[in-house]
């Protein structure tokens, strides 16, 4: 990486230079605790140190080589002064609204550092830490207001229709227009780890799919998508998070599962995706369509197969279909014919593997502190276990 250099080249520059002297819009070289490098960071804000005495400021940086996820509020003994850069760059209005003022939640048993600032109330601007209540949602800014919150929460179960069960894992679909409030705060939540420009949007138009994990002593909210109502013609989720504490265990790939069998339910194709998602929500995608498609390539017996018999059959969106085949190296361009065919040879398919771990490398920031060491791993997704199903369009047209 051209703009890290390691920590053990570090000079000790700081002593002697002023705190003062370090503005917003300076480039310079800022150590980060996770890989123990410098990189070339950018001051976005700087705010006087809680605790700190006259001239202890902390610094929000933007690491120009990293994904905007890592950036951070840092202390000046993180700099090198010495690669100050001398000009002062503008800070444009995205990034001042990209600072996070909540470094983190605490939802329930997770202390969890959050990724992206999140457009909640006024009221809590100033809250570097939010206490959210695991049942609605809610956030307080103290441990004792959600202690008093709590006692008084009606919510116990995810509102909404339970769609999907296996063992203690279940999915809740809920309609956005008729649990507003609590879908707000889903919101409010899933955009302190998602990297989505402008505002959150009405949650009155979508629907929700909430995955939850029981306990003994109740349930954690693992992972949600949501998607448009009334969009016919293709069935697309606009919006997937996995909570970081379980994230790289399948859940993203379990969702994204249901999510086709939702599309097939609603007799709709999954639109691409394209650039709408997240990095790691796309390596999700991708992990889960090189999955189903292997899988049903090495069951197939019979003629040939098109890339639109594949879709048909998975509701994955053709073009997804020949990226993927492309990427397996499973398509041979027919010349005569101008077209692909889908290599169906088991010899050929043979050589691949449908768990194979092989994906992108995504770049996980620390993100969490848990107070259980272990989570299981998410059971793969399997359509026989869908409970039962409302059809959102049906749902309004009986309004
Ligand atoms: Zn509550």
């Amino acid at each position: 990486m051209e703009s890290s250099t390691s920590s053990k080249t570090r000079t000790k520059t700081h002593k002697g230079k002023p705190s003062e002297d370090i503005l917003p819009g300076n480039l310079l070289n800022c150590r980060r605790i996770k890989d123990g490098n410098f990189h070339l960071a950018k001051i976005i804000q700087k705010r006087n140190l809680i605790g700190g005495g006259v001239g202890d400021f902390e610094y929000y940086v933007n690491y120009i080589d990293l994904n905007r996820r890592n950036d951070e509020w840092v202390k000046f003994e993180r700099f090198d002064l010495k690669s100050l850069k001398p000009d002062i760059e503008p800070v444009e209005p995205e990034e001042l609204a990209g600072v996070r003022t909540v470094e983190c939640i605490e939802l329930r048993r997770h202390e969890i550092k959050t990724w992206y600032s999140s457009p909640i109330p006024l009221e809590f601007e100033d809250c570097r830490r939010l206490h959210v209540c695991e049942f609605c949602f809610t956030f307080k800014n103290s441990r004792s207001q959600l202690k008093k919150h709590k006692k008084d929460c009606q919510i116990r179960d995810p509102p909404g229709h339970e769609i999907y069960r296996d063992g203690n894992l279940s999915v809740f679909q809920i309609d956005g227009a008729t649990n507003t409030e609590y879908c707000d705060n889903l919101c409010y939540l899933a955009k302190m780890f998602l990297d989505i420009k402008g505002n959150l949007g009405r949650t009155e138009n979508k629907m929700f799919y909430v995955l939850i994990v029981h306990d003994d002593l109740g349930y954690d909210m693992v992972a949600y998508f949501s998607k448009v109502k009334l969009v016919m013609e293709s069935y697309n989720v606009s919006r997937i998070l996995t909570l970081p504490p379980y994230q790289r265990r399948g859940y993203g790939t379990f969702l994204i599962g249901l999510a086709h069998e939702v599309a097939k339910w609603e007799k709709v194709k999954m639109g691409g995706v394209k650039s709408q998602l997240s990095d790691l929500a796309l390596s999700c995608y991708r992990k889960y369509w090189n999955r189903v498609l292997l899988r049903v390539l090495k069951q197939h017996k019979g003629g040939p197969l098109s890339i639109l018999d594949l879709s048909e059959k998975t509701a994955i969106h053709p073009e997804d279909v020949t990226a993927t085949l492309k990427q397996l190296n499973l398509l041979e361009l027919d010349r005569e014919n101008r077209r692909y065919n889908v290599i169906t040879d088991a010899a050929r398919l043979a050589r691949h593997d449908i768990y194979s771990t092989e994906t992108e490398i995504v770049d996980f920031p620390d993100y969490t502190k848990n107070l259980d060491s272990y989570f299981d791993p998410c059971p793969d997704f399997d359509a026989a276990k869908m409970i039962t199903w409302l059809h959102p369009q049906t749902e309004e047209e009986e309004d």
